[in-house]
């Protein structure tokens, strides 16, 4: 294959990548580090009759004692998933059925308006199912305020589930002044940490959090594969029936060159977290001030804190539709969550914006390839657009 021509039509093709909240590529080590396994050591690690089986169970239990390491957590308390979806589904409806199987009488939920879809979907299940459920609203800042927080624990509650990092305005709720609530009051503390973990420093014990959830693919690692932190002890009935796998808790042969992966993708972002945080927040910080001298723009969530390599504006004046259409090709950029299927987002509509404010608002998620380049690049592409559009007026879809 041509390589030089290859990526010379890539160059021409490919909008500028600035939607690394929807996902990161895998890192090339990472890649490496995986090769082997998919093929000349492939081998499944339940099987304990023969060697190639023993050795890839060697390798997924020093992948788990790497994760734990860097997490700060005992090895055990390491359940593999296939992402920070099955993750959340696992923690949530686990500890809720749980709780009914020993015949707790625990049935109060409690979360935040702002949660990602994979929390918020899982909690309404279990309030169609005998539980009751309060989302808690959050300031016109996207920070949930402790005192409103607070007031909506009950005696019955079981369990609150806090996101740490948004995937859509990046702000950081106080997890330690959260979990010190749940703590006083034994509520379990779940926290979706697939925007966190890699991109901010967290050690969940360390905090206070009984449950986490991460994602491979938010943190430069492989798609298809994640983890739930539990701390030990803590019961969780099993959504996955089958093998008995991971103690019964998450049936299914582990996937070796995912889990390895995982690994190598986790110590890999804790490794250039801080110099990658500061060098992103300069780039984003150029970015804002790029986009605040076109006037019209607001910066959706707290300016802190917040990741670093985040920024979420609403434009006024524009058609959210013309915008998106006429951006597509220049720009990867996502108007909300990748997963909320176009439809405005519930997390800006939680901070008050309208629906035609929330369609008319843009998501940048920067990363570890991003430039100046890319920035000034992506600041004429908008300048532009946003003139042109503004032009047309918001009407002019
Ligand atoms: C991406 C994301 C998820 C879903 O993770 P998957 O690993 O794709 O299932 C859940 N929560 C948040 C906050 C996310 O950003």
């Amino acid at each position: 294959m041509c390589n030089a021509l290859a990526s010379m039509g890539h160059m021409a093709a490919s909008p500028i990548p600035l939607d690394h909240q929807a996902t990161t590529p895998c890192d090339p080590a990472v890649v490496e580090a995986m090769a082997p396994w998919w093929s000349t050591l492939a081998a499944n690690p339940a099987s304990r009759s023969h060697r190639p089986g023993l050795q890839a169970a060697a390798a997924v239990a020093q992948a788990r004692g790497r994760l734990a390491a860097a997490l700060g957590v005992a090895p055990e308390a390491v359940l593999f998933t296939s992402g920070a979806t099955e993750a959340n589904n696992l923690a949530l409806k686990g500890l809720a059925e749980a709780e009914l199987a020993r015949g707790g009488q625990r049935r109060h939920l409690v979360t935040l308006a702002t949660e990602h879809r994979a929390v918020l979907d899982p909690l309404r299940y279990l309030a169609r199912h005998g539980f009751a459920l309060t989302e808690v609203a959050v300031g016109p800042d996207g920070l949930v305020d402790l005192a409103a927080l607070e007031a909506a624990l009950r005696p019955d509650t079981l369990l609150l589930s806090v996101m740490a990092a948004n995937n859509e305005i990046g702000v950081l709720q106080p997890l330690e002044a959260i979990a010190s609530l749940c703590r006083q009051r034994g509520i379990a503390l779940h926290s979706d940490g697939a925007q966190a973990i890699g991109h901010i420093p967290l050690q969940p014990s360390a905090l206070g959090i009984d449950l986490l959830s991460v994602s491979g693919h938010k943190l430069y690692g492989p798609p298809g594969i994640g983890l739930l932190v539990r701390r030990p002890g803590l019961e969780l009935a099993p959504q996955l029936h089958g093998g008995g796998q991971q103690e019964g808790l998450r049936a299914g042969s582990q996937p070796v060159p995912l889990i390895i992966g995982l690994a190598t993708a986790l110590e890999l972002a804790l490794a250039d977290l801080q110099p990658r945080a500061t060098r992103l927040g300069t780039l984003r910080d150029r970015l804002w001030r790029g986009l605040e001298a076109l006037g019209g723009v607001r910066r959706n969530g707290a300016a802190t804190p917040r990741l670093a390599h985040n920024l979420n504006v609403t434009i006024a004046g524009v058609d959210g539709a013309a915008l998106q259409r006429r951006l597509r090709r220049a720009l990867a950029v996502s108007s909300g969550s990748a997963c909320s299927g176009g439809a405005p987002s519930h997390v800006l509509q939680a901070l008050g914006l309208s629906r035609q404010e929330a369609a008319a608002s843009l998501r940048f998620g920067l990363g570890r390839h991003s430039s100046e380049a890319h920035i000034d690049a992506a600041l004429e592409i908008l300048g532009e657009a946003i003139s042109d559009l503004r032009q047309r007026g918001p009407a002019g879809a």
